[in-house]
């Protein structure tokens, strides 16, 4: 798919007639330019070659079928991965990726070993959620949730992201509520700063994963740039002028984050009346290991002996790869 110059070629035509791709390819959800058949026979034909409407991609069902990986192939042969979260209260959640790659190397994560190749574009961000929209359809369901928690750092692709959004949003195209978008952040300041003066109200969700700036910087090189302190400042005004809750997510690796020091420590960071914590174990990549059952109890007893306000995000698609941290594409490799 390439929207690129749809712009120019409507250029000649009466406006209305942009506004007329637009719905037809947003709300409409047509494959081809060949259904809109409100354009003439030339017209149709042209955008058919400058503006193709295909979307070049592999799925993968996992077993419980509640969640559908896709690997996209971009125009210029880069490829990303993104997944579709069926719940069962009827949720149809979309996971993208902001970039091709990323460049945090965190250690945990999949897409930080694959390192950093570009940015996506606007279009190249919704086109993962036009993706799973056209397959719903055919089940007349829709996406009703987006997360930026597949590759790359939404924060090191702001404007982007943010014009994504906005498309993502429109009542007159894909209509996914403000409330419905999350964004996860490894806590780039700028950008939660940014964040803040937003009219619209996204979700803000922060990559903690560790509770002092010791084991932080040993698992995320940026935080060194980015120290725990510094972000947790950030957030506070973030609250404090969009009274918005902040979710953090911490995920549980064994012998590394997950003691009951840890689990004190992190109930102290975790206080304000709007912070949520969000544990998610973690998914192989390799690298470490998830915590037995007996210790993420553990660790939980604290959190809630503590006071801390938590829920636990529930595993998805380790059978394809397609969990939290597990997203990686050749091309880079
Ligand atoms: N760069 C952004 C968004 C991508 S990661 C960020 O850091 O928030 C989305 C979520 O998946 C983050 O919370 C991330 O830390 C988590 N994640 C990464 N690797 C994981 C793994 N191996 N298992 C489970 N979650 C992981």
């Amino acid at each position: 798919m390439n929207l690129v110059s749809l712009k120019e070629i409507l250029k000649g035509e009466p406006k209305y007639r942009l506004k007329q791709g637009e719905d037809a390819v947003f709300k409409n959800l047509i494959n081809d330019w060949s259904e809109a058949t409100f354009f003439s026979l030339e017209l149709r034909q042209k955008l058919n070659q400058f503006c193709p409407l295909a979307i070049k991609a592999e799925i993968l069902v996992s077993k419980t079928k509640d969640n559908i990986k896709t690997k996209i192939l971009l125009d210029d042969g880069a490829q990303i991965e993104s997944a579709l979260i069926r719940h069962n209260d009827g949720r149809n959640t979309v996971c993208v990726s902001s970039q091709v790659g990323c460049p945090l190397a965190c250690e945990f994560c999949a897409t930080g070993k694959m390192g950093f190749k570009r940015n996506l574009i606007a279009i190249e961000i919704v086109e993962q959620v036009i993706f799973f929209s056209r397959l719903l359809k055919k089940e007349k369901e829709r996406v009703t949730n987006v997360v930026f928690m597949g590759m790359g750092e939404p924060f090191l692709n702001y404007e982007n992201v943010m014009e994504a959004i906005k498309i993502l949003n429109n009542k007159n195209g894909l209509n996914i509520g403000a409330r419905h978008i999350s964004v996860s952040t490894i806590g780039i300041i700028e950008g939660i700063r940014k964040f803040s003066k937003e009219k619209l109200q996204i979700n803000l969700a922060i990559s903690l994963h560790a509770s002092n700036n010791n084991l932080r910087r040993k698992i995320i090189p940026a935080n060194n740039k980015y120290p725990i302190e510094l972000i947790l400042e950030a957030v506070n005004e973030y609250i404090k002028k969009t009274k918005r809750q902040v979710m953090f997510e911490y995920l549980l690796i064994e012998n590394v984050n997950d003691s009951d020091d840890h689990a004190f420590e992190l109930a102290k960071l975790i206080k304000k009346p709007l912070y949520f914590l969000n544990i998610i174990l973690y998914n192989s990549t390799g690298v470490f290991k998830s915590p037995s059952t007996k210790r993420v109890m553990v660790f939980k007893d604290i959190l809630t002996k503590k006071k801390v306000k938590f829920s636990q995000r529930y595993r998805f698609g380790q059978d394809i790869k397609s969990a939290c941290g597990q997203f990686i594409t050749k091309t880079c490799l």
